[in-house]
C-alpha cells in the first residue's frame, strides 16, 4: 500500500494544480492521499469530488502555522469536515495573518535595502496562500539574491529578518479548530524546529493536552538517525504515527510522492485512527 499524508499544491507553495497533483499521485499508485496546503483547504475543495479523488483515496487535509514558546510550528489536520465553522474561522485568521506577515516581512526587507517585495511577491502569489516562498521566488526574479536557498539563508529563514511569526495563533487554538471540525491534529516534522530535546518532549506533552493526536515519523528525505530518533520519541508518548513526503515540487534531490508502507516499522497507523472519524 503506497500512502501520502503531507503534500502541498498551488493553493499554496507548491508547484502542482490539485489536479496534477492528483494524477500525479494515481500514477504513483497512492490509495491513501491527503492534499495539506497551508492554512488552505482551497486546493482540496476544488478537486475532491474528481474521479482522481477517488482513487487516490482522497481525504480533507491542511497544515496550519502556529507558534508555541518562540518557535513557529506546522499541525497537520485531517478527516476534518472543511466546511466546518471552526476549520473556516481558522482558515479566514490564518489568511489574514498571512497578509499582515507578508507586509511586515516587506518592510524589513526594505529595511535591508530590498524594497517592492510585497507588490512582487503578492503578484507571484496569485490566489495561491501567500508565504516565504513567494518571496524568495520574487527576490530570484528580481536579482536581489542568485537562488531561493540564498533567499532563506541570507533573508527569510530562522532568525533572519523575514521570520516573522508574529501573526501566527497558539498551537491550542489550531489543535481545538482542527479537533472541533471533526479532524485529526498530527504535529508536522517534529525535527524541523530544531528544539533541545526538552523543549520537543515539552512541545509533545502541550501538544497532546491540547488534544493532538499524532505525530509525523516520516517527512519527506529524512535520515536513519532521525526515524529512530522520532520513533523513540513516539514510543514514549501514546500518539500514532502519521507518514508524508512534504512534496512540494519534483527535484532531482527531493522527495518523491507517495510511501510505501511496507518498508515502515510495524504498528497501528494514522489511516486505522481515521477510520474511525471518516
Ligand atoms: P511560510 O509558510 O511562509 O512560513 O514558508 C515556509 C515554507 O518555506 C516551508 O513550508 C517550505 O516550503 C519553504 N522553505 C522553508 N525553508 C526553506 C529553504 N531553506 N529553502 C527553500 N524553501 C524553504
Ligand atoms: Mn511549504
Ligand atoms: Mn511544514
Ligand atoms: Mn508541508
Amino acid at each position: 500500500m503506497i500512502v501520502d499524508y503531507h503534500t502541498h499544491s498551488l493553493a499554496s507553495d507548491g508547484a502542482l494544480s490539485p489536479s496534477e497533483l492528483l494524477s500525479r499521485a494515481r500514477a504513483s499508485g497512492v490509495s491513501k492521499f491527503a492534499i495539506t496546503d497551508h492554512d488552505t483547504t482551497a486546493g482540496y475543495l476544488s478537486v475532491k469530488d474528481s474521479d482522481d479523488a477517488r482513487a487516490v483515496g482522497l481525504i480533507s487535509g491542511v497544515e496550519l502555522s502556529c507558534k508555541w514558546a518562540t518557535a513557529s510550528i506546522h499541525v497537520v489536520g485531517l478527516g476534518f469536515d472543511a466546511l466546518a465553522p471552526e476549520m473556516q474561522a481558522m482558515i479566514k485568521t490564518l489568511t489574514a495573518a498571512r497578509r499582515a506577515r507578508a507586509s511586515k516581512i516587506a518592510s524589513r526587507l526594505e529595511k535591508a535595502g530590498i524594497a517592492g517585495a510585497y507588490d512582487g511577491a503578492m503578484a507571484l502569489a496569485g490566489d495561491s496562500q501567500i508565504g516565504r516562498p513567494h518571496f524568495a521566488a520574487w527576490m530570484v526574479e528580481a536579482g536581489a539574491v542568485g537562488s531561493v536557498t540564498e533567499a532563506f539563508d541570507k533573508y527569510l529563514g530562522a532568525g533572519k529578518p523575514g521570520d516573522v511569526k508574529m501573526f501566527w495563533p497558539s498551537l491550542a487554538e489550531v489543535v481545538s479548530g482542527i479537533t472541533a471540525s471533526g479532524g485529526i491534529a498530527v504535529l508536522a516534522h517534529p525535527l524541523k524546529y530544531r528544539l533541545t530535546g526538552m523543549k520537543l518532549r515539552a512541545l509533545l506533552n502541550d501538544f497532546k493536552a491540547s488534544g493532538g493526536r499524532a505525530i509525523e515519523i516520516l517527512n519527506g528525505r529524512q535520515t536513519d538517525v532521525d526515524s529512530k530518533r522520532l520513533l523513540q520519541l513516539m514510543e514514549s508518548t501514546d500518539l500514532i504515527p502519521s507518514v508524508g513526503s512534504d512534496f512540494h515540487r519534483e527535484f532531482e534531490y527531493g522527495p518523491r510522492l507517495g510511501i510505501d508502507v511496507g518498508r515502515l516499522p510495524k504498528g497501528r497507523y494514522i489511516w486505522e485512527a481515521l477510520e474511525a472519524v471518516l
